[in-house]
């Protein structure tokens, strides 16, 4: 059993001005070639920086390598057409010009293995990596080939769980698959979201998480939410699957949501990643407003299974922003920490 409330973020973070552009989702590259190597590198260090001299517990690589959370991990594949895009609706909510399935997808190589074993080599810490889920994937492409988001899906899954058992294998500590897909597709999580998911995570010998969410700060979703009338229960869809799943955490949006707390009573025996700090905002929460959040999951969960994180990715903030968050989201959780004895 754990002796703390630990922290970790959700997964991206801010990256420097010098090596994409700021505030921006899907933000090109400033450099080419092997300097964008060791500047991708060089970043990671920085990220990893910031969150250790920040406290928190469960350090990630912010996502540095990537341009996007989900396309960096298809660039890695085959069968994917990334010259002649189509537009689709991505999570129902707004329009980008994505890659184009066209053939059965292999991954030929490890995509992050490298990533991996730099992040394992600065710091003795417990770490996450992140990796897209596959239904997040196959809602962020135009399938030209399988015909079928389930049949793609699948496919994804098993290209996950080959990439996945690779990270654990070389000392990461939690696989963390994104789904904030699950959010929007009831239907589709039902029939075969879950059971892709954990195909995804067969076998890992490390743990296994699902990060699901009302998405990053954009003005896609800021006006998404807006829309959703009253209590926000759309997670009451997916956690009684994922309750009986073999996943081991869930990373959940809790701060300034109206997502009600109690809901995460249906995940009994599962670690808990509360997010505690907004992500579509520039105000820096206080440590108390932190841990109120986290105190409230202790009413519908047992503390070791409470973690205190991010409600989402925190790409599009600016770094100055994103780096005073990961301060209060620690000093939250030592806080409440110290509140209870248990430091
Ligand atoms: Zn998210």
């Amino acid at each position: 059993m754990k002796k703390i409330i630990m922290t970790a973020i959700a997964g991206s973070l801010p990256k420097p001005a010098w090596l994409a552009e700021p505030e921006k989702i899907w933000a090109p590259w400033q450099l080419s070639g092997q300097p964008l190597k060791e500047a991708k590198s060089d970043a990671m260090r920085l990220a990893v920086d910031d969150q250790l001299r920040a406290g928190i517990s469960m350090i990630g690589d912010g996502e540095q390598t990537r341009q996007h959370f989900v396309t960096t991990f298809i660039e890695g594949l085959t069968g994917v057409d990334f010259v002649n895009r189509k537009t689709v609706r991505i999570r129902d909510r707004y329009d980008a010009l994505v890659p184009v399935v066209v053939d059965k997808v292999t991954r030929p190589h490890s995509i992050f293995l490298e990533d991996a074993k730099k992040l394992r080599a600065l710091t003795q810490q417990p770490i996450k990596f992140t990796l897209p889920g596959p239904m997040t994937m196959v809602d962020t492409l135009y399938d030209n080939f399988y015909k079928s988001r389930q049949k793609l899906a699948w496919a994804f899954a098993e290209i996950l769980n080959e990439e996945a058992i690779e990270l654990a294998a070389i000392g990461i500590d939690v696989v963390q698959f994104d789904e904030p897909a699950f959010n929007v597709f009831f239907d589709e999580v039902k029939d075969w979201g879950v059971k892709t998911l954990e195909r995804a995570a067969q076998n890992l010998t490390c743990k296994s998480a699902v990060h699901i969410c009302y998405g990053y700060g954009i003005e896609a979703n800021v006006k998404w939410k807006n829309s959703l009338v009253g209590e926000w229960r759309q997670y009451e869809h997916v956690f009684p699957m994922l309750a009986s799943s073999h996943i081991d955490q869930v990373s959940l949006e809790c701060q300034n949501s109206r997502v009600p707390i109690e809901l995460i009573g249906m995940l009994k025996g599962k670690d808990i990643l509360v997010g505690a700090i907004d992500v579509a905002n520039h105000q820096i929460e206080t440590p108390e407003q932190v841990a109120q959040v986290l105190r409230n999951a202790l009413k519908y969960s047992d503390i070791e299974h409470v973690y205190g994180c991010t409600n989402c990715g925190m790409v599009p903030l600016p770094r100055e922003v994103a780096s005073a968050k990961l301060r209060a989201l620690a000093a939250g959780a030592d806080l409440l920490n110290k509140e209870l004895g248990l430091d």
